[in-house]
């Protein structure tokens, strides 16, 4: 059964990106919303919106009886939930589904399976994919946490197996510090996610974090290459590449068919990335999750391949079989993004939510803006602070970043702080030229103030 009509149960950039491959697919759209995002580009854009509650998320977008009640109301075919909310939530997927809708996605059952960190390991072992050494299943308790840190060795991650977007992973050095952070990790995890299991990996030191997009029909499972992910603040991605620079042939060919193997081994349908952690000193390469979603960064895919992975993802949900094959995909140039967050860098990234007073967006070739924002635009303080992303392609890495600084300094966003001057830093930095850091280097390198305004005042 095609896909008529869609509710969008997200907001900001993303709801606008799926409003947008909806409708030129001839698709009707409704836009879910708080009352916090009445006014927004998505509910402008959209043909039709409807009211799901207040601002707060735990009473609007993540209200699943409210999305289903007003998916009801508005009688639409079909939900897109974007990423974050309820994106990975199977509990939601079957809500959809018993409403009588399709959930654009995997089926709840991959999202058990792939959604929770501890099982999907356990998927991926199953198919033979390399995973992080550590535990297997989740820790139930101090004693057989303490066997495991001493066979695996320090420094180890206290991961929560419900964890996402950077948030729920601790790291211990030692035993001391590991005993008392096990059992606050376990709190924390129940407060922030409704589920208190752990799981423990080693460190992988100077790792890169590169993740390969796949896309399923239920049948046949292809990838669309690589994307390289390592600049980032707080285990949260900043800026991204895609291809992966100075990875090898073999090397690619290993991440992608591990990536293909795992999916296909739950007969994924959808859009999902499997991501890695790698070490490019041994050419080692582990599993670290499986994402069953639309990621932020997925724009760079589509810049150097020409698919566009939300006209899929729709494709696919509506019951059609890939429209491509592996042999189609090629990857051509280089592309990269900056996530625009409403924060201020030089002052540790403190939240600038406001007015939008002045907005002007350069374009041209191969120059991409994925935004939630209007001139006259009220940023509201309620959600994440990413504003839009701005995603460039060049004929390779360099022109890449070239294009990149002459794009933002193009980019005029008025009236509020925005990490543009810290984008425009990273594309100045001889390291992030030469392709040399890790997951930790922006950290270290923010560490040393080079943003700061009043440092020399
Ligand atoms: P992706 O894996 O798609 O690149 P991220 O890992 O940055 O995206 O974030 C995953 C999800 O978590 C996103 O949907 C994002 O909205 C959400 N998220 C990102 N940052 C935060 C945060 N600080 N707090 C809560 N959720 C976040
Ligand atoms: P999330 O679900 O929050 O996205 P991930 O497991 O994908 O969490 O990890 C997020 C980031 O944390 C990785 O990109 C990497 O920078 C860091 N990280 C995660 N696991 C490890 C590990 N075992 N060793 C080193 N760094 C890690
Ligand atoms: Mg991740």
């Amino acid at each position: 059964m095609a896909i008529g009509s869609l509710l969008i149960a997200n907001r900001g950039e993303i709801a606008v990106r799926i409003i947008r491959a909806a409708q030129a697919l001839g698709i009707r759209t409704v836009q879910a919303h708080s009352a916090a995002d009445a006014d927004s580009l998505a509910v402008k854009l959209a043909d039709d919106a409807v009211l799901i509650g207040p601002p707060p998320a735990a009473k609007s977008y993540l209200d699943i009886g409210a999305i289903i009640a007003a998916a009801k109301e508005k009688d639409v075919d079909a939900i897109h939930p974007g990423y974050g909310f309820l994106a990975e939530n199977a509990e939601f997927a079957d809500a959809v589904v018993e409403a009588g809708m399709i959930f654009v996605g995997p089926d709840a059952e991959a999202i058990r399976l792939l959604g929770d960190k501890v099982a999907a390991r356990d998927v991926a072992r199953q198919a033979g994919v390399p995973t992080v050494p550590g535990s297997h299943g989740r820790v139930a308790d101090l004693d057989e946490a303490r066997a495991l840190v001493e066979e695996i060795g320090f420094p180890v991650m206290i991961k929560a197996a419900a964890g996402g977007g950077g948030r729920g992973i601790r790291i211990a050095e030692d035993f001391a510090a590991f005993e008392k952070q096990f059992p606050q990790a376990a709190s924390e995890a129940r407060a922030a996610f409704g589920d208190g299991g752990l799981y423990i990996e080693k460190v992988i030191e100077n790792a890169r974090h590169i993740e390969v997009q796949i896309l399923g029909d239920g049948d046949n499972v292809i990838h669309c290459y690589e994307r390289e992910c390592s600049l980032q603040r707080r285990r949260q991605k900043v800026w991204e590449e895609a291809p992966a620079f100075g990875l090898s042939p073999t090397v690619r060919a290993a991440l992608t068919e591990c990536a293909v193997a795992l999916a296909k081994s739950v007969g994924y349908r959808g859009a999902g990335t499997v991501e890695y952690l790698y070490d490019a000193d041994t050419q080692a390469f582990y599993f670290i999750e499986m994402n069953t979603r639309i990621q932020v960064e997925h724009p760079v895919t589509e810049m150097v391949t020409g698919i566009d992975l939300v006209a899929e993802m729709l494709r696919i949900a509506g019951g059609e079989k890939l429209s491509i094959a592996q042999d189609d995909v090629h990857v051509e140039g280089h592309a990269i993004e900056c996530r625009i967050n409403a924060e201020d860098p030089a002052q540790n990234f403190l939240p600038s939510p406001g007015q939008i007073s002045g907005l002007s967006v350069p374009e041209g070739e191969g120059v991409r803006f994925d935004t939630m924002l209007y001139d006259g635009y009220f940023v509201p303080p309620f959600y994440d602070s990413l504003l839009g992303k701005m995603i460039v392609r060049g004929v390779d890495r360099a022109d890449a970043i070239r294009r990149m600084e002459q794009a933002l300094g193009a980019l005029v966003i008025g009236g509020i702080k925005t990490t543009v001057p810290l984008h425009l830093a990273i594309a100045a930095n001889p390291d992030v030229i030469a392709g040399a850091f890790h997951t930790k280097y922006l950290e270290g390198w923010l560490a040393g103030a080079p943003l700061s305004e009043t440092e020399n005042a």
